[in-house]
Formats: structure tokens, C-alpha cells, sequence
């Protein structure tokens, strides 16, 4: 057979030799071989198949023939690796990785994916790979993972085909790991791309509704719903679940007028959903739930009796109908619906709980005692503690119940089952509830026994329980399968859960919002299903966010529901975001090490469950335990020698993290290598052709970056707490003695605390006093973070009974006037506090009151509220004259402009960046932990009259920092996180820890991260520099590359100041001279390739040219700085807005440009020359300007 030897993919074509083996096998009429080879035709078809089909290949319906051929060329593929004895082309893995993601076979997609991870060093320069193995992880839910395969794909290669899909899956990911800003700019991103998709423009949009919903801006979100309703053609299924979102949001939420009224508009909202799909139980449910608040029992009844109709049995729905029954004073039909919501979920905590409270109701605190022991085994139960105490309550009271009252009128719990109502009983719903109406005897003997204290203690200690049914998930035939999975993410109220499904259920399945996991008494939460163009991409995610009344999102955890609180961060630390993701990565080198036996040790049965329909986080964690499990054995039928012979061990536990390449993005290049431009450019010429779809700035390829893994070997524990580098001044002489800025700028020190550095300079700190400010400018605006006033060392959470790392705030404005007189008024508040305890403690000595005090103390929280007034802009020289010239008697290295500072050369401000800012605090004040943009420097001045208290880590564990965050759901670069002391102690981390007192100026050397919190009443003022310093421009790059990598701006336009810095800047540092020189060649190479490729596409450049300080800039829309070929739409060029874009995000909305000029600020010839003449200074220390700057 000739076929063999055309062969079509890379992998087939390594193959030759097996192929023509078989082939021979074929012609001897061998038929076993039959099935193992591949004709020409099936070669071809197969050529175009990877990962970038998936969700657009149909399998079920026309598909057939593709499904055939998949899996014949997998068996072939499988074959070849057989008889490969182990010597097999690593690409040979990746198809196959492909063709089982496209059969839907993620275990074996994962395994044969992770063999070509751990066979091939470049793996990341493979976007089809990265792709599909961000694909399989997505499925597992290994957000953590899948996150980071995408964003390689997108840094690799930002034109990718599927750039779309990425974007919505990781929008997806970032929603239901809280990072709602994450989230935002990828669904955005998602939405501008014209490309498709395997969800439509509408679904993306209600995602981004939801996205406010979800972050309690209910207006917003009820805005964006209703104007989605008023999109032409809207998808029946969109339409019915945008419906269904405003009428839960309605009930729940105080959005218009009285109880009645968003009653009202919640019922014709649900009624409306109802019309465009009346088969929804979860509306059904809803509109229940909405009748039974206003009283209206029959219609509630009647939309309950729906929703057991239209969907699978769901515990919250018999839940809900139990409390209706409850409320009609009909304790047995109560008891049976509670009891079918227990059977139907063992784990549905609502139901015990409202079961227990019936008991009591009816005297019968052994049952009750019980209920209430199997609510708190539940996983989600809420209240665990209150439960506790209620138990012991109840045991205590249960003897003096007993001897009183015999007779037990409900069955006890052992015969529950028994009684459980099917829906046959239901059929008699209303006949009952009628007749019951009235009453039997026996019933309101029961609510009329002499218990009416403890019903009255239960009601109001759990009515907000009653309300607060669970919903669980209705939406799967499995559910008495699953039900010993507690439904977690429906009780998770607040919380985000996932949903995945394998199969999908036609009718009752593809609800945007599955009918899953929302909470009774919150607002509905969402979630997706990205079910859009191709019908079998089922995952389908569920998340749920909001509170109570108010809905909670988790940085905002409501101190008046400890329990929701404690739900959420509970759920928080264990959601699918951190905990499957921790379990994957530990499980990954057990899959090829088998060291692990509580993996290797699941049972086989549990497989089929994993590719069933998981509900809950927990199951799908162990739907990736077992799945990867069965992906070792897949290997072993795939590679019949095992994997562990044949493995090369080392790279194999963490696949995508396991190298720090950051320092890859400026290799270090000695500058013989450095060619003239013109090489450079002749080189280009003969480049890859894909030059105009690869925006890349770097001459290769450059792997994506990656955080820091901690530094090895660990310090030891007693190393943890270093001293701070300090410096003592006398005088000005010692301030401007050149070694002090050696000292500062030494990357050994992460930290310098010039000590008394305005006294010796005379500086007068007074004009940043607040007095003087206001005296300067009242008016001036403050932008202020309320925030909690907590110990400087901990952060815990508003209800204090946990230390987290997150530690948002609210955000508002005011004055100076304003803020002055908080700041005033909460010193005054203070002093008479003070004096009031003095005179306490004096008029009672050692007593009583003195011990409580401290007791109280070791309960954390409540915490008290205070202000924060931050990120003052002080640029304006007419406005801050007097303060600004004050600062110019700093010593050159720490002013705010200098020759030496790399800010300076910018070119245009950017503020609080070259430009000073104030913050005026009260005690407690704090700013979170984090780096400077782009890694810079920064001078911080403390002027008093209180101190500061700082925490600095060395920029090298910026990994392990960074790590934490994610831990925590929370984003290193862009949330607010106080990291734990004791988690950083336990990782080895060092924290450098002093008081910055008035006078002292704090040196934050590059990328040290630090956090700061007032002792007392003061400001400080701050800005950043640049020293001209290998160190500082090699951190900054990094950074401005990891932004790119995380979607994050960056705020130091280094390819800009690169230039500038060529131009304006001698520079004696070889190694600072030769990592410029090799970015200014990445980026000519680039402008060349793009400019070049452009004019081939018969596209005109337009010469556009510069002002001399126009700022530098950054893509509207993705927000990457973009440098010279500015991508302008012919509207907003016409109407010299030009609003800029990058080529990628231009790309997206018009494919061949059709909508956009081309604009060019720099002549190729101009730049050619800045490069060739930028030259290493002879001088081997002093860095001069030139002239021209
Ligand atoms: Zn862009």
C-alpha cells in the first residue's frame, strides 16, 4: 500500500517504517492488521483533526463516519505505539490525545496528552495541544490547570482560531473562582470576537448579566437581562432563562417598590419564562415558592405539583412543599414531603432541619435530636454550632418532654422511609391539602400541646432555616444514584458550584441556567451551559452566587449570616477551583508512579460514576481521581510496557509549572551576538510566513512565564524573620553619600529603612500635615476603602471566627475637607475612649470588668468600620507646588524625577507612578499586599505624627506568594489579599517586618512584596523609580510579560520606554545594555514582519507619525501596549478619535481588516538607526544622558 508513505500528520509520517510493515502485514492477507491501517483518504480526513474541532465536529447525527474513523485511527495509532517498544515520536501522543478529545474520551485524551507533555521539551510552542489538554482539564474541572493551559495558548499564539473558546471557558473559570474582573475581560473579549463559538452572542451576554447578579450589583444585572430581552431573534431557551433570572431576582431582591409589587413583577416574570419554556420544573418551582410568600397556597401547590411533573424529583422542591404544609398547620403531609426531600437527598441539611423542627413541634425532641444529628453530618450544613447547642438543649429538656408526654404522635424516624410520598400520593396533593385545610383532631392536638415555648424557641430560632430551603439539583435521571451526594452546591448559597454533564438531557437540560443549585431565599444564581452550536459539548456550569436577602459574594461575607459566611469560605477553600485542582496535581505523578494507593486503590466501579453525570464539586474531584485513575490503566492497554519503565520521571508532577522561564524572556546574549539591523531585518525576511498572525514579540518563540518556584534550598525556620536593613542619617552629607544608593538598589537587600532621612535633610514635612492640605486644597478628592480594623499581623474574615487571605473593601470618594475631619474626629473619639477606660480601671481596680475585656479579646470580631484615604493624586504642580519643590531636596535616586530614573523617561505620566501620591489614615488603615506595577521601585515617606507598621517579602518567593492567592481564590495581581503569617512561616517564606516612623523614608526595592498597615494617625506620601539597573529592567520585562500572560495592563509601557531609554540613555552595564539591545531587536523584527505581511495582504500603512509627548499605547480592548502599527477603525480614524487596537483584537471583529487603517508612528529607517546607534557606554559606572534627551 502505497498510502502509507503519504502520510499527513507528522506523527504518521515518523512512522513510515511501521506503516509499510503493516501495510506489508495487509497484503499477506493478514486481516488483524486490517483494522490497523489507514487509507489515503482516511489519512487526509484525518490530517485536519485536532483539538481546534472540538465542539465542532458532530458525532451523533452525520457524524457517524467521522466517529468510525477517529476510532480506527486511534487503534491504529495505539497499534503503532505497540510495536514501538517505546521508542515513539512523542507527536504520535498528541494526535492521539486529539482524537480521543474529539470521541469525547477524556481519560485517555488526558494520558495520551500527558505523554507528549512529558516526551516533548517544547511542548508549549504546540497551541493545538495546549488547547485540547485546557479542554480535557476544563471537563475535569481542574480550572487551576485548565486556566493555565489556556492562557498558554493565548500568550503563544493570540490569533489562535479557538482564541474565542478560551476566552469564554476561561471567563467561565474566572466567574466561578470569584475573580469576577478575570472574568469579565475574558467574556468581553469572548463577545467583540466574530469568530464562532460553542455559545452564541446571546449567551455570552447573559453571562456577563449574570456576572453583575452574581457580584450583587442587581441593578446593573437587571439591566443588562432586560436588555438582552429586547435582542431580536432571542433563543427561546436564553429568553425563558433571562426571565426566570429577573423573576428569582425579584423575589429575592428589594429592585422595586413594596413586597407586593416585586412579588408581582417576579410572578409575571416566571409566568413569562414559563411561556417560552413550559417545561422548566425549576420556573415551576420558583413561581411556588413566589406564591407561597404572598399566601396564595393553592397556586403554590399547583406550581410545585408542576415542578415534580416537569422534572426529576427534587429534595428542594419536597422540601419547600413540606414547609408549605408546615405553615397550613398539616404536620403529617409536612412530614412526608420532608421525608421524601431526606430520602431523595440523605445529605439535604434544609430538610433535617426543618424535620427536626417539626418533631419539636409535636413534642417529640428524640427524633428531633435526630433530624437536627443528621443535618450537621451533612456537608452543608450551615449552622453546625447553633445546631450543637440546640441538641444539647433539646437532650437536656427531652426527659421532663418524655415524662410528660408519652405518646408520640408522629412515626418515629426508624419507620420515615416508609412513609415517603411518591408521586402517586402527590396526585392526592390537593385533596389532602383541602381537607386538610380544616384540620384533622389529631394534627392541631399536635401544634397544640403544651410545647409552645420550645416551638416558638425552634420557629424563631429556625425560620430563617424554613426560607432558606436548599435547592438541589433536579436536572439528572441519576438523582437517587447521586443522592448520597450532598448537593452541595445547591445549599452552597453565595457560592459558585459546577456542574458537569456527560450526557445531555434534550428537553429538560438546555437551560442556560440548569435547574440546579439555587438557593431558596437568595437570588438565583446562574450558570452556563456551554451547549450552544455543537450539542455535545455538556458541561454545563452551575454557579451560585448570592446571599440571603442581600445577595453575599464571598470577598463580602456578611457578618449577619455566620452561617452562609462560614458556608462560603468553606466552600471557598474546597471548591473546584483549589481542592480538585490540588487533588490532580497530586494525583499526576502518581498516574505514571502508582506511588499513590489511595488512587490507585479506588474502586473500578467508581469510573462509571465519573462519566456519568457528577452534580457536585465533590463528586467531579472524584471524577478526576478516578478518571485520571482509569487514564493510567488506558496507558497501560496504550503502551503495553508500562509506563513506569518507560517513563523519564522527572518532569512528570507538575506538567505545566514544573521550569521558571520568565528568565527566558531576555536571554542572556553576550553582545558580539547582537547582528547590525540590517542582518536582523534581511533575517526576518526569510522568517515564518505566519508572521502576520503571530504578534509574538521575541525572535523564537519564547515559552510562556511562570511564577518563581520557592527558592531552594529552604531557609531555615530561624532565618524567617530577618532584620530590616536600615540606615541611619545624621546629616545631608550622609544622605547623599553614593553608597546609600548602592545599598538601596543591592537585590540582596529587598528592603531599606533610611532612618530620620528628613531631619537630616530639614525637610518640612509639615506641608503634607492635614492641615496643611486642607489649607491648600479642601476640595481636592480622595478616593477611600472602608475596611476592617484588625489586628496588623491577622485578617480574618467579618465574623471572625476564620483567618483568610482575602481582604477586599469597599471603595468610595470624598474630600480632603472631608477625610481631614474623619481623621480628626476618629483621633478625638479615640483619646476619649482612653480616657474613659483610664478612669475605669482606676475606679475599679482588678475586677471583673478587666478580665471580660480580655476575654472578649480573644474573640475575634465584630470588627470596627474605618476609612482609608488613598491614592491622593498630587501631580498637579500648580496645585502642590510648595510640596512638590519640597521633595527636590531628596537625593537623586529617590526624587521623583530624575536622569537616572527609568519613569522619567517615559515620556508621559503616569500617575502615582512618576507623580506623587498622599494617603491619609486612620489606625488600622491598610494597604494590601502586592508588587509595584511592572516591578518597579518605590520611595515611601512617613509624615506623621503616627507610625506604620510594614510587612516585606524578598521578590524571589513572589511564586510562592502568588500560589497562596490562587489557593484562595483570589487574583496575586489585581484582588486585595493580607497574607497569613503563619501560612508563610509554614512555607518557608521570610518576612521582613518594622515600624516606619515620621521622618523615615521606606526603599522598596524591585518586585519586593509588601503590605502596610497604620498604627496610628498619619499620611504618607509615595511614588516609584526606576534605577538603571540590570536587575530592575530584567523585573520589569518579566512582569510586563506575565501581565500579558494574566490579561493584566501594564502600567509601564516597556516596549515605549525601551526606546526611549535607547534614545536618551548611555548605558555602561553590559548586562542592562544587552537585554535592551535584545528587546529593541525583538520588537524591530516585529514591526518589520507585521509591516511587511501587511503590505503583502495589500493592506496600506498609513504614516501617522507622533507628537512629542503623546502618550504611549495600549489596545482598547485587550489592553496590551500596542507599539508603532496602530489598528484604528476607518469610523474612529475619520473622526481623529483613533482609538487604537491591537492586530489580534483588530483581527477579531474584522477579519481581514476590512474596518480598520493601518497607522504608523515610527519610520522603519528611524527606528533601524535608534538601534544600531545605541552603543554600550565606555564609562563603566556613570550613566549619562544624551543630548537629545
Ligand atoms: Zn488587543
Amino acid at each position: 500500500m502505497n498510502s502509507c508513505g503519504v502520510s499527513l500528520t507528522t506523527a504518521v509520517l515518523a512512522f513510515g517504517d511501521e506503516a509499510k510493515k503493516m501495510a506489508a502485514g495487509k497484503a499477506s492477507g493478514d486481516s488483524q492488521e486490517e483494522s490497523f491501517t489507514l487509507t489515503l483518504e482516511e489519512r487526509q480526513a484525518l490530517g485536519g483533526m485536532d483539538s481546534r474541532l472540538f465542539g465542532f465536529v458532530r458525532l451523533h447525527e452525520d457524524g457517524a463516519r467521522s466517529k468510525t474513523l477517529l476510532g480506527k485511527a486511534i487503534r491504529c495509532y495505539e497499534s503503532l505505539i505497540l510495536k514501538a517498544e517505546g521508542k515513539v515520536d512523542s507527536n504520535l501522543f498528541c494526535q492521539l490525545g486529539h482524537f480521543n478529545l474529539l470521541l469525547e474520551d477524556y481519560s485517555k485524551a488526558l494520558s495520551a496528552y500527558q505523554r507528549y507533555y512529558s516526551l516533548q521539551d517544547d511542548y508549549w510552542k504546540n497551541a493545538a495541544f495546549l488547547y485540547g489538554l485546557g479542554l480535557v482539564y476544563f471537563y475535569y474541572n481542574a480550572f487551576h490547570w485548565a486556566i493555565k493551559a489556556f492562557q498558554d495558548v493565548l500568550y503563544i499564539d493570540p490569533s489562535f482560531c479557538r482564541a474565542k473558546e478560551i476566552h469564554l471557558r476561561l471567563g467561565l473559570m474566572f466567574k466561578v473562582n470569584t475573580d469576577y474582573r478575570s472574568s469579565l475581560k475574558h467574556f468581553q473579549l469572548a463577545l467583540i470576537d466574530c469568530n464562532p463559538c460553542t455559545l452564541s452572542s446571546a449567551e455570552i451576554q447573559f453571562h456577563i448579566a449574570h456576572l453583575h447578579e452574581t457580584q450583587r450589583k442587581y441593578h446593573s444585572a437587571k439591566e443588562a437581562y432586560e436588555q438582552l430581552l429586547q435582542t431580536e431573534n432571542l433563543p427561546a431557551q436564553v429568553k425563558a432563562t433571562v426571565l426566570q433570572q429577573l423573576g428569582w431576582m425579584h423575589h429575592n431582591m428589594d429592585l422595586v417598590g413594596d413586597k407586593a409589587t416585586k412579588e408581582s413583577y417576579a410572578i409575571q416574570y416566571l409566568q413569562k419564562s414559563l411561556e417560552a419554556d413550559p417545561n422548566s420544573g425549576q420556573s415551576w418551582y420558583f413561581l411556588g415558592r413566589c406564591y407561597s410568600s404572598i399566601g396564595k397556597v393553592q397556586d403554590a401547590f399547583i406550581s410545585y405539583r408542576q415542578s415534580i411533573d416537569k422534572s426529576e424529583a427534587s429534595a428542594d422542591t419536597w422540601c419547600s412543599i413540606g414547609v408549605l404544609y408546615q405553615q397550613q398547620n398539616q404536620p403529617m403531609d409536612a412530614l412526608q414531603a420532608y421525608i421524601c426531600a431526606v430520602q431523595l437527598d440523605h445529605g439535604h441539611a434544609a430538610a433535617w432541619m426543618d424535620l427536626g423542627t417539626l418533631y419539636e413541634s409535636c413534642n417529640q425532641p428524640q427524633d428531633a435530636i435526630k433530624c437536627y444529628l443528621n443535618a450537621t453530618r451533612s456537608k452543608h450544613c450551615s449552622n453546625t454550632s447553633t445546631l450543637a447547642a440546640r441538641i444539647k438543649f433539646l437532650q437536656n429538656v427531652s426527659d421532663n418532654w418524655n415524662s410528660g408526654q408519652s405518646v408520640s404522635h408522629h412515626p418515629e424516624l426508624q419507620q420515615l422511609y416508609s412513609l415517603c410520598l411518591t408521586p402517586q400520593k402527590l396526585q392526592g396533593l390537593h385533596k389532602s391539602q383541602s381537607s386538610c385545610l380544616s384540620g384533622t383532631t389529631e394534627e392541631q392536638l399536635l401544634f397544640s400541646t403544651g410545647c409552645a415555648q420550645y416551638h416558638q424557641a425552634t420557629s424563631t430560632g429556625f425560620k430563617k432555616q424554613n426560607e432558606h430551603l436548599t435547592l438541589c439539583s433536579n436536572s439528572g435521571p441519576q438523582k437517587v444514584a447521586d443522592s448520597h451526594l450532598p448537593s452541595h452546591i445547591a445549599t452552597s448559597n453565595g457560592q459558585q458550584g459546577i456542574i458537569f454533564t456527560k450526557e445531555s438531557k434534550p428537553s429538560k437540560h438546555r437551560s442556560l441556567v440548569p435547574e440546579t443549585s439555587r438557593h431558596t431565599g437568595d437570588t438565583s444564581n446562574g450558570s452556563a451551559d456551554v451547549n450552544g452550536l455543537s450539542n455535545h459539548v455538556h458541561h454545563t456550569i452551575a454557579d451560585v452566587v448570592s446571599g440571603p436577602n442581600h445577595g453575599v459574594s464571598p470577598n463580602l461575607l456578611i457578618s449577619d449570616n455566620p452561617q452562609l459566611s462560614a458556608l462560603l469560605i468553606g466552600k471557598a477553600s474546597d471548591s473546584m477551583g483549589t481542592g480538585t485542582c490540588d487533588k490532580v496535581n497530586n494525583i499526576r505523578p502518581t498516574v505514571h508512579t502508582k506511588t499513590d494507593n489511595s488512587v490507585v486503590s479506588l474502586p473500578s466501579s467508581a469510573i462509571s460514576t465519573a462519566t456519568s453525570s457528577p452534580k457536585s464539586t465533590e463528586q467531579t474531584s472524584t471524577n478526576s481521581v478516578t478518571s485520571l485513575n482509569s487514564s493510567h490503566s488506558g496507558l497501560h492497554t496504550v503502551n503495553g510496557e508500562g509506563l513506569e519503565n518507560s517513563q523519564s520521571s522527572t518532569k512528570i508532577d507538575l506538567p505545566l509549572v514544573s521550569h521558571r522561564s520568565a528568565c527566558q524572556i531576555i536571554p542572556s546574549m553576550s553582545v558580539s551576538i547582537c547582528p547590525s539591523s540590517a542582518e536582523v531585518l534581511k533575517a526576518c525576511r526569510n522568517l515564518g510566513k505566519n508572521g502576520l498572525f503571530n504578534s509574538c514579540i521575541s525572535l523564537d518563540k519564547c515559552p510562556p512565564p511562570r511564577p518563581p518556584t520557592s527558592p531552594y534550598p529552604p531557609l531555615p525556620k530561624d532565618k524567617l524573620n530577618p532584620p530590616t536593613p536600615s540606615i541611619y542619617l545624621e546629616n545631608k552629607r550622609d544622605a547623599f553619600f553614593p553608597p546609600l544608593h548602592q545599598f538601596c538598589t543591592n537585590p540582596k537587600n529587598p528592603v531599606t529603612v533610611i532612618r530620620g532621612l528628613a531631619g537630616a535633610l530639614k525637610l518640612d514635612l509639615g506641608l503634607f500635615s492635614t492641615k496643611t492640605l486642607v489649607e491648600a486644597n479642601n476640595e481636592h478628592m480622595v478616593e477611600v476603602r472602608t475596611q476592617l480594623l484588625q489586628p496588623s499581623d491577622e485578617n480574618w474574615d467579618p465574623t471572625g471566627t476564620k483567618k483568610i487571605w482575602r481582604c477586599e473593601s469597599n471603595r468610595s470618594h470624598t474630600t480632603i475637607a472631608k477625610y481631614a475631619q474623619y481623621q480628626a474626629s476618629s483621633f478625638q473619639e479615640s483619646l476619649r475612649e482612653e480616657n474613659e477606660k483610664r478612669t475605669q480601671h482606676k475606679d475599679h481596680s482588678d475586677n471583673e470588668s478587666t478580665t471580660s475585656e480580655n476575654s472578649g479579646r480573644r474573640k475575634k470580631g465584630p470588627f470596627k468600620t474605618i476609612k482609608f484615604g488613598t491614592n491622593i493624586d498630587l501631580s498637579d504642580n500648580k496645585k502642590w507646588k510648595l510640596q512638590l519643590h519640597e521633595l527636590t531636596k531628596l537625593p537623586a535616586f529617590v526624587r521623583v524625577v530624575s536622569a537616572g530614573n527609568l519613569l522619567s523617561h517615559v515620556g508621559h505620566t503616569i500617575l502615582g507612578m512618576n507623580t506623587v501620591q498622599l494617603y491619609m489614615k486612620v489606625p488600622g488603615s491598610r494597604t494590601p499586599g502586592h508588587q509595584e506595577n511592572n516591578n518597579f521601585c518605590s520611595v515611601n515617606i512617613n509624615i506623621g505624627p503616627g507610625d506604620c507598621e510594614w510587612f516585606v517579602v524578598p521578590e524571589d518567593y513572589w511564586g510562592v506568594l502568588n500560589d497562596f492567592c490562587e489557593k484562595n481564590n483570589l487574583n496575586f495581581l489585581m484582588s486585595s489579599w493580607w497574607p497569613n503569617l503563619e501560612d508563610l512561616y509554614e512555607a518557608n517564606v521570610p518576612v521582613y517586618r518594622f515600624i516606619q516612623r515620621p521622618g523615615d523614608l521606606v526603599w522598596i526595592n524591585a518586585g519586593t512584596v509588601h503590605w502596610v498597615q497604620a498604627v496610628g494617625w498619619c499620611n504618607n506620601i509615595a511614588w516609584n523609580v526606576g534605577p538603571l539597573t540590570a536587575c530592575q529592567y530584567k523585573l520589569a520585562v518579566e512582569r510586563y510579560e506575565w501581565n500579558k500572560f494574566q490579561s493584566v495592563k501594564s502600567l509601564v509601557p516597556m516596549v515605549h520606554l525601551s526606546w526611549n531609554m535607547a534614545r536618551n540613555i548611555k548605558v555602561s552595564d553590559p548586562k542592562l545594555f544587552e537585554m535592551i539591545k535584545y528587546c529593541l531587536l525583538k520588537i524591530l523584527k516585529q514591526c518589520q514582519t507585521l509591516r511587511e505581511a501587511l503590505i503583502a495582504a495589500g493592506k496600506d500603512v498609513i504614516w501617522h507619525g507622533r507628537t512629542n509627548d503623546e502618550p504611549a499605547h495600549y489596545c482598547s480592548i485587550c489592553e496590551v501596549e500596542v507599539f508603532n502599527l496602530l489598528f484604528v477603525t476607518i469610523e474612529s480614524n475619520t473622526q481623529k478619535t483613533y482609538i487604537v487596537h491591537c492586530q489580534d483584537c483588530a483581527r477579531k471583529t474584522s477579519r481581514s481588516l476590512e474596518n480598520f487603517v493601518v497607522l504608523e508612528q515610527y519610520k522603519m529607517e528611524d527606528l533601524i538607526q535608534v538601534y544600531d546607534q545605541f552603543k554600550l557606554g565606555s564609562d563603566r559606572y556613570a550613566l549619562s544622558l544624551s543630548s537629545s534627551s
